[in-house]
């Protein structure tokens, strides 16, 4: 029998802790959140770039955890905005709902022929004093409806290249193989595996 390695994520976020037990669901690890370990500090994501917030993540909480420490930062990109809401996804239009975000962003792309946009999922990874980061993006089109289903913020209106539904609709085991996160989450399962 293999030995579990628990790897502590660096959030609060019990969704985000749910998504990652299962991609890594089958790998031998187990995963703990903050809420594990009583770490309540706020962790400011104070930078422009999502490596540099994962990292921030990651740093916090090394000064008083000592084992494998996983942070992640996530944004969506959409191509003929500027590429916005971008690393400031978390906190876009924060007076809308999801849905009315989503509509909102389905209006201003009449506006272009251009609906190409991408998640992307910055992941660092802190773990004997060395710091090693992943940057991924899942490519698509913004949907010309919004489709509810399941998953959360942009999935209603995300339809991965390949595919013609968004993730909302798509089985989750899709959005769980090509995701955004669940390509960083290879790259970690991959240098977790090749440490020395
Ligand atoms: P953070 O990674 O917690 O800073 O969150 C970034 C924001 O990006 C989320 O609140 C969502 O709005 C958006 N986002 C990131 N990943 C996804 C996803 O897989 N589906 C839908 N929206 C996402």
């Amino acid at each position: 029998m293999f030995e579990k390695q628990t790897i502590l994520l660096a959030t609060h976020n019990t969704n985000k802790t749910k998504e990652y037990r299962e991609l890594l669901n089958g790998y031998p690890y187990e995963i703990i959140d903050l809420n594990d370990i009583d770490f309540h500090l706020p962790i400011d994501e104070k930078y422009d770039t999502y490596h540099e917030n994962a990292r921030v993540k990651v740093e916090a909480v090394a000064k008083v955890y000592n084992g494998i420490i996983v942070g992640d930062d996530s944004g969506f990109e959409i191509a003929a905005l500027d590429y916005q809401p971008g690393v400031h996804s978390a906190r876009f239009l924060s007076h809308l709902s999801y849905p009315e975000k989503n509509d909102y962003i389905i209006k201003e792309l009449e506006k272009h022929q251009d609906r190409s946009c991408a998640f992307v999922c910055a992941l660092a990874c802190f773990y004997d004093e060395k710091i090693w980061i992943t940057v991924n993006r899942c490519f698509g089109e913004v949907a010309k409806k919004r489709e509810e289903g399941h998953g959360f913020g942009f999935d209603p209106i995300f339809v991965p290249l390949g595919y013609t539904q968004p993730f909302s609709v798509l089985d989750p085991a899709i959005k769980n193989k090509i995701s955004h996160r669940a390509l960083a989450v290879q790259a970690l399962i991959h240098y977790l595996e090749n440490l020395p």
